[in-house]
């Protein structure tokens, strides 16, 4: 019987390329206190603020979403940790005993070190650059040091963490083997993410550096091992010989994993995304008071899923002006 109703729930997410999707992640807002240009532009327009979820609505969404078979949830932004109501969140989420994930951009966690520390199962933190100057040009904020001093608190508080660079030619690519340094010295694990194309972020062809070039560069200075790659990761992991760390590159467009994708995203308006590259949305926000029809806007979601990058068949194509500009920015997404 149990069985059963275990098969039941994990149908009731699979797409129609058998995809079974059991992983949430939820922008609890769009807001953010950096202006990455890669992913936002200078002066974004930010959502209403009646707009977004209110807290009894993502803990209701939560439930919703764990009943059909989701069993990992992370919670996401624009910046969680600058809404105002991130630790009354993340505690009514934590109730429903899944494994709880959180990505930030590291500046705010001094605020909230022991709720990360126990509820959190672990932290991927952004970190484009080791350079205060470089920081302050790609972030276009002066969060450097605090940024820095967050990541050793987190590491001190036993805090599991990934740390997450964007690649982008010309701005920090230059900085591959200084971060890939980090993981001779110390157990981090460092992740290389390939520069994506979004709304208002700059992106061109040219300033994608390739997972195969990321990997070229590394391997002309070191040994490099391939490691064993976990059921549904993003990252290809490696590690340089005998180091303590490793690293992993998110390559989406040149190497891209769409075949064991298993994400559905909600954005902070309550809209599921079934693909960072789809146009289609699905909005929650009406089927918000009646279970019945929500799930089966998310089962229609689910379904309608395109086999790879939200049905756009080349890097040309998801990165052509006219259709990332129906897209969202990524603040707005949640990445
Ligand atoms: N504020 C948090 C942070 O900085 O990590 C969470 C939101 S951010 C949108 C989530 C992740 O998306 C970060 O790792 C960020 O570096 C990544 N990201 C944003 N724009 C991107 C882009 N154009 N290409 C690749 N990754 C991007």
């Amino acid at each position: 019987m149990e069985r059963k109703s275990e098969i039941t729930k994990e149908k009731y997410l699979q797409d129609s390329f058998g995809r079974v999707h059991n992983y949430l992640r939820l922008s609890i807002t769009d807001r953010c206190n950096l202006r990455c240009s890669y992913c936002m532009p200078t002066d974004p327009v930010f959502m209403p603020v009646k707009n977004i979820l209110t807290i009894e609505e993502i803990d209701f969404l939560c439930s919703v979403f764990i009943s059909m078979g989701v069993n990992k949830i992370r919670l996401t932004g624009g910046e969680a940790l600058a809404r105002k109501e991130f630790p009354e969140i993340a505690n009514r989420v934590a109730r429903h005993n899944i494994p709880l994930f959180l990505t930030t951009n590291g500046t705010l966690i001094h605020k909230h070190l022991d709720l990360i520390a126990d509820t959190f199962t672990s932290v991927n933190i952004s970190l484009d650059t080791l350079r205060k100057e470089r920081f302050a040009s790609i972030n276009q904020r002066n969060a450097f040091q605090q940024t820095l001093k967050n990541i050793r608190l987190a590491i001190s508080n036993r805090i599991a963490l990934k740390i997450n660079m964007v690649v982008i030619r010309d701005s920090n690519h230059d900085e591959i083997i200084d971060f890939v340094n980090l993981t001779r010295k110390y157990p981090v694990e460092i992740r290389f993410i390939e520069f994506m194309p979004f709304r208002d972020n700059q992106w061109n062809l040219y300033r994608n550096y390739s997972y195969q070039e990321i990997l070229d560069l590394i391997r002309s200075n070191y040994k490099v091992e391939k490691l064993e790659k976990e059921n549904n990761a993003t990252a290809d992991m490696f590690r340089v010989k005998d180091a303590p760390g490793r690293f992993g590159i998110i390559a989406t467009l040149t190497h891209p994993f769409c075949n064991t994708c298993n994400r559905i995203r909600v954005t902070a308006d309550g809209k599921i995304k079934n693909c960072l590259f789809g146009l289609k949305e699905y909005d929650l926000r009406p089927a918000m008071h009646d279970e019945k029809k929500l799930k089966e806007t998310i089962q229609m979601a689910i379904e309608e899923k395109q086999r790879q990058h939200g049905g756009n068949s080349l890097i040309n194509q998801m990165g052509d002006s006219s259709c990332r500009s129906f897209n969202r920015t990524m603040a707005a997404i949640g990445g």
